[in-house]
């Protein structure tokens, strides 16, 4: 079975050092949970940073540290407080959670801290791999190790990795503002599976590879040049039965009744989260203030419990908060308060499991209003808890947590008016009112619980590769030798070779990736060699091809199977009649198109037109391509044309034109003991149906295929070429 690595930014056990004693706590948080009960898991791991900076600790220490830690299956990757302060506080927490979460005018751009970044996401991989073996399924947690997939997938070719991302995924004119855009993309990109909370952010994730990067998607899943990515929306939920059941505990009533003698029959709204600007508690308090001020009615009446948890003391914009805050509570209460009643109590701290649920059990509303939240686990947990007596959940439309909460009433957060009235809705809201809302909310988020989170994120984990139905395996050394020594051995051998994505890489400007020296000079060598014949299976047309390719001793076709040059012959010929008559009818729709579509262009072949794409702004070609291609389809169905989608290019070519029938011409008159094909797209698919069954076919990239085999790039079919030629 599996070994399953979990690597996040911290273990969840932290060790304290008190004089020279090491201790060691372990913190129950919703992911421990979450991950301890995915199952058919032969062994599990956790690398993270124990919560203590190196240089408060020696090495006879350290190395204690590790040897406790692994008894529990954590592994420790050691930071100095240097590096907690560009990592952690300065790249993390100073870059990319305020940017994240919207907030860009918070946003440092520190070059020490990227570095910083950089060398600890290594150092991450550097302990991951130690402890990776084949079968390892390795999942990737959040925003501090965005460039760990990649750096993994340089070493770890087969396993499979998951990373899932706690924060939200912002829109593309967000992320872009990121110096260091492309490379946290490309980090991203080493994974098998990106998980995000809502959908929403798995859009944007898209948006911004397509539109930086290049790469399109189908249905979620980026083919990006080695492997396939799938992205998705995996949204967390949280330990149910712990949060229904928590007032069954004696602990837990005996909070309650604490907190019950204060409040009295007063309303109780709660409102819980870290410290953080991203909360919204300064709005959500300017709302209750002006909730108070027009509703005199309702004093003495309601109380708000604050509970706001420390957080990140060490970044500037949260002691700022801090400061706000409280100075904004003392103005209510100053305004307000009078000896027997205090609006608002306000506690700065963080209280346990039992002191949290008897607040989600005492409050009457959970006022929840971040202005940008992942999630927000408080909201389900506030409904998780209201089992006897119901509750109001005013929730945040900003919140991940929202869509899945439909029945809560919802706010902008930046809408004190809005949110003012909300509160009054919820007080007034009828007891029947509030037990439906409750209980269609509890029906999802017990049936979505923070365990069917991680095992349906571990499922499809697992599922992305074992799908190889149709998948060529790669070519691993032993074909390879094989392919050889059966290729010295034939008297008669025939290579089929496709041009564009299999000799030469794909380049967006059509006329640079004529073939290099070295490549003719390959492709010659190839030429030469006894009873060896090969052939250049291409879709280009056949000037371009006999101006590269023309002088060598072997065979070209052109335009997808229009043109053949045979090697015997030395002339071009054709089946095909030159009238394409069809073309006249499509040319003005294609110019209609070009002209409203900036940066496209046609290139007319012999046998075909090309619609070009690539340098069209994204979400405008999306729209053109699906506008032509219904245009086309209609006119199409009647001339025996057919559309075909390639990279960034629509083709329309009469349907009896393939590589296939091509190919199958010049296989006629040859009995040969030897063949292969080599391709990268669709067309080629064609070319592989053609060749005998003895033959070997090789896909070049990802993706499902009829070839035998498959080889990662361009890179791999030169140098399988190269063995044969030497
Ligand atoms: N929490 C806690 N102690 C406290 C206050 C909150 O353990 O004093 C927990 C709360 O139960 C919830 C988590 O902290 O599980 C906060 O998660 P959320 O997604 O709401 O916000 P985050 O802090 O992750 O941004």
């Amino acid at each position: 079975m599996p070994k399953l690595i979990i690597v996040s930014n911290r273990l969840p056990i932290t060790v304290s050092k008190v004089g020279n004693k090491i201790s060691y706590s372990s913190s129950s948080g919703g992911l421990a949970t979450a991950l301890a009960s995915v199952d058919n898991i032969e062994e599990k791991l956790w690398i993270g940073w124990p919560g203590i900076a190196e240089d408060d600790l020696t090495n006879q220490e350290k190395k204690e540290i590790t040897k406790e830690l692994l008894k529990q299956n954590c592994v420790p990757v050691f930071l100095s407080q240097k590096q907690i302060k560009e990592f952690y506080l300065g790249f993390c927490n100073g870059t990319l959670w305020p940017l994240f979460h919207y907030f860009s005018l918070y946003t440092e751009y520190e070059d020490r801290y990227w570095q910083a970044y950089k060398k600890i996401n290594q150092q991450f991989c550097n302990v991951t791999i130690k402890y990776a073996n084949k079968d390892s399924l390795i999942w990737v947690h959040d925003y501090h190790l965005m460039l760990l997939p990649q750096e993994l997938r340089k070493k770890l070719k087969e396993q499979k990795i998951g990373f899932f991302l706690h924060v939200p995924f912002p829109s593309f004119e967000i992320f872009r503002l990121l110096p260091y855009r492309k490379e946290l993309l490309n980090g991203l990109l080493g994974a098998d599976l990106l998980g995000f909370h809502v959908y929403d952010y798995a859009r944007h994730f898209l948006s911004s590879t397509s539109r930086l990067l290049g790469y399109e998607h189908k249905l979620g899943t980026i083919l990006v040049k080695d492997h396939k990515v799938k992205v998705d929306a995996f949204p967390i939920g949280i330990d149910y039965e712990k949060f229904a059941n928590a007032s069954k505990s004696k602990l837990v009533k005996n909070e309650i009744k604490a907190l019950r003698a204060i409040t009295k029959k007063q309303k109780v709204i709660v409102s819980i989260d870290r410290l953080d600007y991203t909360k919204g508690i300064l709005q959500r308090l300017k709302a209750y203030q002006m909730f108070l001020q027009k509703n005199p009615q309702y004093h003495k009446k309601i109380m708000m419990i604050i509970l706001a948890v420390p957080s990140r003391t060490g970044v500037n914009a949260y002691a700022d908060l801090r400061k706000n805050v409280e100075q904004l509570i003392s103005r209510i209460n100053g305004a307000y308060s009078s000896v027997n009643w205090t609006p608002v109590h306000y506690l700065f701290r963080s209280v346990p499991f039992e002191q949290v649920t008897a607040f989600y059990s005492v409050g009457d509303i959970a006022l929840i209003t971040p202005l940008r939240d992942g999630m927000n686990l408080v909201a389900k947990e506030f409904i998780a808890s209201k089992q006897k007596s119901p509750g109001v959940l005013i929730l945040s439309e900003m919140a991940g947590a929202a869509s899945e909460l439909s029945e809560a009433i919802t706010v902008n957060p930046n809408d004190k008016v809005d949110i003012a009235s909300a509160i009054k809705q919820a007080i007034e809201m009828p007891s029947a009112e509030q037990k439906s809302r409750v209980k269609h909310m509890q029906k999802r988020i017990s049936q979505y619980d923070v365990s069917s989170w991680a095992y349906d994120f571990m499922r499809a984990l697992k599922e992305i590769k074992s799908n190889k139905k149709n998948v060529p395996v790669m070519i691993g050394p032993k074909e390879i030798n094989k392919t050889k020594k059966d290729f010295q051995d034939a008297k008669n051998k025939l290579l089929f070779l496709d041009y564009d994505g299999t000799l030469v890489e794909f380049s967006s400007n059509p006329g640079a990736v004529s073939p290099s020296k070295d490549l003719v000079n390959l492709i010659s060598k190839l030429a030469k060699i006894k009873g060896c014949e090969a052939v250049i299976v291409s879709g280009r047309d056949k000037y371009t091809l006999e101006k590269w390719l023309g002088h060598l001793p072997i065979s070209l076709i052109a335009e997808h199977g229009a043109w053949i040059k045979s090697k015997s012959k030395k002339r071009w010929s054709t089946e095909l009649t030159k009238k394409q008559d069809w073309k006249k009818a499509l040319q003005p729709i294609l110019a209609y198109f070009t002209n409203r579509t900036p940066n496209s262009f046609v290139e007319e072949k012999e046998f075909s037109l090309v619609w070009h794409y690539r340098k069209v702004e994204k979400s405008l070609a999306d729209v053109r391509t699906q506008e032509l291609k219904e245009e086309l389809n209609y006119l199409t169905n009647t001339l025996n044309l057919g559309v075909y989608e390639g990279s960034k290019i629509l083709e329309i070519k009469p349907t009896n034109i393939n590589k296939g029938d091509a190919v199958r011409k010049l296989l006629k008159d040859k009995s040969s003991d030897f063949v292969m094909g080599i391709g990268d797209d669709y067309t080629d698919e064609d070319l592989f149906l053609a060749l005998p069954k003895k033959a070997i076919s090789i896909k070049v990239g990802i993706g499902n295929s009829c070839a035998k085999y498959r080889v990662r790039g361009v890179d791999q079919v030169l140098s399988l070429l190269e063995k044969l030629a030497n």
